[in-house]
């Protein structure tokens, strides 16, 4: 049996997430911990351990990854005041979970760096 992952998971619907959006190749939901008012994970469907390992992966993928990142960000009022999109890879970015996704942050003033 493959690993467990979560983002699968609740890609599949067998656990709970607030979702924002879904479709054929991406999923949107709520972060359990946000980090900012609006806080949002931005997942491929299919399965992709980091963007490291995303060069197999087809490029229309990730690029649907990011428009969907910012119309998910337009639907939450975020395009006028402003957000940021983050991917975190590996362990001095601090990424805990292994299926790749963008975390879409804004509605409060944002300062760098994240961690
Ligand atoms: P990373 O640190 O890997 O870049 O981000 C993982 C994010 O996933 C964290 O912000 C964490 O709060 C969120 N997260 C972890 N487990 C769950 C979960 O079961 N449900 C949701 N909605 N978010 C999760
Ligand atoms: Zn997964």
């Amino acid at each position: 049996m493959a690993d467990f992952c979560i983002f699968c998971e609740i890609v599949a619907g067998r656990q709970p997430a607030r979702l924002v959006h879904q479709d054929e190749s991406v999923t949107v939901f709520w972060d359990i911990h946000p980090q900012a008012r609006i806080h949002l994970l931005v997942v491929p469907n299919q399965h992709i351990r980091s963007l490291a390992e995303a060069e197999e992966s087809d490029p229309l993928l990730l690029g649907r990854c990011l428009q969907v990142a910012a119309k998910v960000a337009r639907e939450h009022g975020l395009d006028r005041s402003g957000y940021r999109v983050v991917t975190n890879v590996g362990p001095d970015a601090g990424q805990s979970v292994f299926h790749l996704h963008f975390h879409v942050l804004g509605g409060n003033r944002l300062r760098l760096p994240l961690g």
